[in-house]
């Protein structure tokens, strides 16, 4: 058993190419597994042929909601020849994303979910038909779902956490449906939504940094958060936590992000980090 899993990490993607399997070692020989995530389809098909080169790395498969519209572009993620593939926004295949899970060790489906930081009428109803087929493809192949949800500051009408509960609870009672929301982001309350629907509740970065609990009261989402649904994620290249704020992210900085939420539980960091590989291990049946 690993002393960590990150369970949200893009070293799949195009920040890593020049030294892909530099941090990927440097994660396995610190005693951390990763799990990376697809974002559309050239992406996933990346982070599933990887969990063929290495033992602890493992990948999840899926349409992240901002790529069902035309118009998000990041560099880190696709690199410039990405641009013109991904200015026409991609609809989600089932059956094509189905066909990646018989290529390696895919373990999730996702990250789906509802994203509303840039929103429209028209890519909220892309998102939510991409969403809901990914749920599908879940029970299909009963793997858990990889959230991926994020509110907009300035819009507090429309939530996207109750929104994506009320959309996996219909299939959770008949179908069993489970999963994590990573980067969680919420309130204690959207939180307690999730978690009595079997969603797990996974910490990133942002909790190492000054406390806003105008955005996020993290302190009281982690205090409340039962010990076993909690996960830690890095999503890397993004957000690196402190001390490594400003640099590029790689997963084994999950023990920075694991110290604190052992911290703020006022709880062993041992014990902690023994208990998120766990849920871990029992979320993604690894
Ligand atoms: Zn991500």
């Amino acid at each position: 058993m690993p002393k960590y899993i990150d369970i949200h990490s893009h070293v799949n993607f195009k920040a890593f190419d020049a030294d892909r399997d530099e941090v990927i070692s440097r994660a396995l020989d610190n005693d951390t597994w990763v799990i990376n995530i697809g974002t559309q389809y050239d992406t996933s098909k990346k982070a599933v042929e990887m969990t063929n080169d290495y033992e602890g790395v493992y990948a999840t498969i899926g349409l992240h909601p901002i790529h069902t519209d035309a118009s998000y572009h990041d560099e880190a993620e696709l690199g410039e020849e990405g641009k013109e593939f991904v200015s026409r926004g991609e609809i989600f295949d089932k059956d094509k994303y189905k066909l990646l899970t018989k290529m390696g060790k895919v373990v999730g489906i996702g990250e789906c979910g509802l994203d509303y930081y840039h929103m429209n009428d028209d890519t909220i109803a892309n998102q939510k038909v991409a969403f809901m087929g990914q749920i599908e493809l879940a029970n299909e192949l009963g793997l858990p779902l990889m959230l991926h949800v994020r509110n907009n500051p300035d819009n507090k009408i429309n939530n996207a956490y109750f929104d994506v509960y009320e959309l996996i609870k219909k299939y959770s009672k008949i179908y069993g449906t489970k999963g994590v929301s990573h980067f969680f982001a919420g309130s204690v309350e959207d939180m307690q939504r999730f978690i009595e629907i079997g969603i797990y509740i996974s910490f990133a970065g942002p909790i190492t940094y000054k406390p806003k609990p105008e955005i996020c009261d993290y302190e009281s989402v982690i205090r409340e958060t039962p010990i076993d649904m909690i996960l830690a994620d890095t999503d890397s290249p993004y957000v690196a936590p402190v001390p490594h704020r400003g640099l590029r992210n790689e997963p084994v900085y999950v023990k920075d992000i694991v110290a604190k939420i052992a911290q703020i539980k006022c709880l062993n960091e041992e014990e902690v980090a023994k208990q998120i590989v766990l849920n871990a291990k029992r979320l993604f049946d690894i």
